[in-house]
């Protein structure tokens, strides 16, 4: 059994109590120190006795807690978190701030082994998925890692002694890994981090996004607990989708879409579908006309991705010309269609860039032909 408590919802941490012929409201003093208060030492919970504090110790339970090795901000306000785990292996978030919105972006595994082509992460080998403490995790340390304010920094987050505490506000699924192949962990994340005894992020600004795991996708529909939901498309066919994304082998596009259809069906939920804008390979204003075509029927918006380099990738970034060009033909469809340029790129925070020092390893797949 599993006895980090950070990993555990509430729900268990009362099972856990309960174990101990304790009352079960002491549960809650538990996750709010180790949530609320990004509490990291059992014997520092002075809402429980020390008789109790002492027990829970020894019988090896424990609170745990992600090194942070480095982070680096960029001048547009982005930072990058390199976290270590206590095996030693190695992963990144990024925080992206945005108006009134600080958005961290987290990871679920360690390296990918979905190899989507326009992605760093998809190079590095699968070693192993995130418990639920290590995603949660992530968030904690963020909030807690004292960082120099930027010039625009929010009054209140300034302290006395002029360095300020990052709040996180949003939460997005989509740095290093494929959540929904982390399932279980991804959804316990969820449930801690929406609780209104932790950090009380509204599930409204939680956003799992997967590169089209449509099994997962069935199962997500069935939930209680419902986060937005983003999927990665990246192109309007199944042969050019082949070609960036190897997901498509297994689940091409007509059973990606009935699977989001039925998602819509069951929780009517909008959906967002990214795609990331490859220079002459999938940015045409004929891709963007035949997705509109297979997206026909959905309630969905649109957010376009600028691809982002890194070493060993043979793609390029389309010009921002053809970006928008791409955009305004999704728009004249009368697709609510957002562009997110690049966040982070000179510390390789943005989007596909994440590879926590790991060594790449080679391509998969060729370069594809413009249609
Ligand atoms: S885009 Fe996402 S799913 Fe694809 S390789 Fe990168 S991390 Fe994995």
């Amino acid at each position: 059994m599993n006895r980090d408590l950070k990993g555990k919802t509430l729900e268990e941490l009362e099972k856990v109590v309960l174990g101990f012929g304790q009352k079960k409201y002491l549960a809650g003093y538990i996750f709010k120190f180790i949530h609320q208060q990004n509490g990291r030492e059992i014997a520092e919970i002075s809402t429980l006795n020390k008789a109790f504090r002492a027990q829970l110790v020894e019988q090896g339970y424990f609170i745990s807690q992600l090194r942070v090795v480095d982070s680096l901000s960029d001048p547009d306000g982005s930072a990058k978190y390199l976290f270590e785990l206590a095996d030693g292996e190695r992963i990144e978030a990024v925080l992206l701030p945005e108006d009134q919105r600080q958005t961290l972006c987290v990871s679920t595994q360690v390296g990918c082994p979905m190899a989507c082509a326009f992605c760093a992460t998809g190079r590095i080998p699968f070693h192993r998925n995130l418990t639920a403490g290590e995603i949660v995790d992530q968030v904690n340390a963020v909030c807690s890692v004292p960082v120099r304010a930027y010039p625009e920094a929010d009054e209140d987050r300034i302290t006395p002694d002029g360095v300020t505490t990052n709040r996180v506000t949003n939460i997005v699924y989509m740095g290093m890994g494929e959540p929904l192949l982390n399932y279980d962990a991804v959804l316990k994340s969820i449930r801690i981090l929406n609780h209104s005894a932790g950090k009380n992020i509204g599930i409204r600004h939680i956003t799992i996004s997967t590169c089209g795991i449509v099994p997962a996708i069935r199962r997500l529909a069935e939930e209680e607990i419902r986060p937005r939901l983003a999927v990665s498309v990246s192109a309007p066919t199944d042969a050019l989708r082949r070609k960036l994304m190897p997901v498509a082998d297994r689940y091409p596009l007509a059973e990606l879409l009935a699977a989001v259809r039925d998602y819509q069906a069951k929780t009517g939920q909008r959906v967002t579908f990214e795609y990331v804008l490859i220079d002459k390979v999938n940015d045409s204003v004929t891709h963007a006309r035949l997705l509109v075509k297979v997206l026909r029927g959905l309630m969905y918006n649109v957010n376009l991705i600028e691809h982002n380099p890194f070493s060993g990738c043979e793609y390029t970034a389309s010009s921002r010309a053809r970006i928008r060009r791409f955009a305004s033909a999704l728009k004249e469809a009368g697709v609510e269609t957002t562009i997110r340029f690049r966040m982070g790129r000179r510390i390789k925070a943005a989007c596909g860039q994440l590879q926590a020092g790991y060594r790449p390893r080679k391509p998969k797949r060729e370069s594809s032909a413009d249609l």
